[in-house]
């Protein structure tokens, strides 16, 4: 077992093998009736592929995924979203009502969702607001975990909502720092717009990181719900053990596997170009309004943008129709709203419907 997994896996879980489901047997045969399936298929299921239960990782979806994300499929979960990533991570690494993660706040609301619900505390690290952006002190993070005794350690990059990447070499030091006593979780849902290297290159030398990846943003699959936990091989099995029997449904898979085809997943890389240029014109015509106060730099496919006074922009893009996410109950974030890159005719609305206020308020 690696030294980290051994050092961390709950100590309850030790000899936890999980369910064993009927798919999980490695068993050959040509009349299947070991997992109480009906024999006919559905008359609303056309071609009969849902008679069946799916592979608990299937194979065939886990090799496209590994060779998207650059690793080997032994290094890699698949599951519903990096949510469920997430959820997994924390029901393994933190004993019920004892565990403690790590997060920089404001942040993605699932690390500490996760954690609560599992009974493990939250020890937070504000984000340090200066002239280059919302940024994570990882080395504060660090010693957090070290005196907290955390097991888990929460990076997003790029963040959501600060729009930070995190630099390798940053994060290199601080797995290493914190090796056998807590994983570093890289959060990469929006890697795919920052044209940047993946934490990925350094799960070789590094058995306390696990990335997360996901399909539901840059690749536009929300509603299939498909993630990746990527990490070293032993990791990777302890959460498995976690994980609901048969978490990824037959259509998803299909789905899924049409949508990383080389034509589509071209057309997915230009509608990715598309939203970066989109990202620039947006910041660029958001930073001349009167009343935005700050557009933080971005290397994801959205804007945290400060306002004079966000209430009425809030609603004056209400008004016009459109709905952006309003950050102002977040920590250090009152005057905040975040803008998702949308079409070029719904960026030039958001545009238009700031310049209303604006415009009201200088006449
Ligand atoms: C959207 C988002 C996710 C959720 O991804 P799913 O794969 O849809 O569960 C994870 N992390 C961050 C930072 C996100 O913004």
């Amino acid at each position: 077992m690696s030294a980290t997994v051994n050092a961390l896996l709950r100590a309850d879980l030790r000899d936890f093998g999980g369910y064993k489901s009927a798919r999980s047997e490695a068993l050959t045969g040509s009349v299947w009736l070991n997992a109480n399936e009906s024999a006919w298929a559905n008359p609303g299921d056309a071609d009969g592929r849902l008679r069946r239960y799916p592979q608990p990782q299937p194979e065939a979806l886990c090799a496209r995924l590994a060779a998207l994300y650059g690793v080997a499929p032994a290094q890699l979960l698949v599951g519903r979203g990096s949510d469920e990533g997430i959820d997994l991570l924390v029901r393994a690494f933190c004993a019920p009502g004892q565990g403690r993660i790590v997060i920089a706040p404001p942040v993605f609301g699932m690390y500490a969702v996760c954690a609560r619900l599992h009974g493990a505390g939250i020890v937070e690290v504000p984000l340090c607001d200066g002239d280059a952006g919302l940024r994570a002190d990882l080395h504060a993070m660090g010693d957090a975990a070290l005196e907290n005794g955390a097991s888990l350690l929460f990076l997003c990059s790029p963040g959501n909502p600060s729009g930070e990447w995190l630099p390798l070499p940053g994060i290199e030091t601080l797995a290493r720092r914190l090796r056998g006593r807590c994983i570093v979780v890289v959060d990469e849902a929006y890697l795919e717009y920052a044209d940047a290297p993946s934490a990925t290159t350094l799960l070789a030398d590094h058995d306390n990181i696990a990335v997360l990846r996901t399909l539901s943003k840059a690749h536009a699959l929300a509603a299939a719900r498909v993630g990746c936990v990527l990490a070293a091989p032993e990791l990777i099995v302890a959460l498995r053990r976690c994980q609901a029997p048969y978490p990824v449904p037959q259509p998803v898979v299909d789905a899924t596997l049409a949508a990383l085809e080389p034509q589509a997943l071209s057309a997915t890389l230009a509608r990715i170009v598309q939203a970066l240029e989109w990202r620039d014109r947006l910041a660029e015509g958001l930073c001349v309004l009167p009343g935005v106060r700050r557009v933080y730099p971005s290397a994801g496919n959205f804007l945290l943008v400060r306002f004079d006074d966000a209430d009425v922009a809030f609603s004056a893009l209400l008004s016009a129709g459109v709905v952006v996410r309003d950050m102002r109950a977040m920590p250090q974030l009152g005057d905040a709203l975040r803008i998702s890159i949308g079409a070029p005719e719904e960026c030039r609305r958001v545009l238009a419907a700031l310049a209303v206020p604006a415009m009201e308020a200088a006449a």
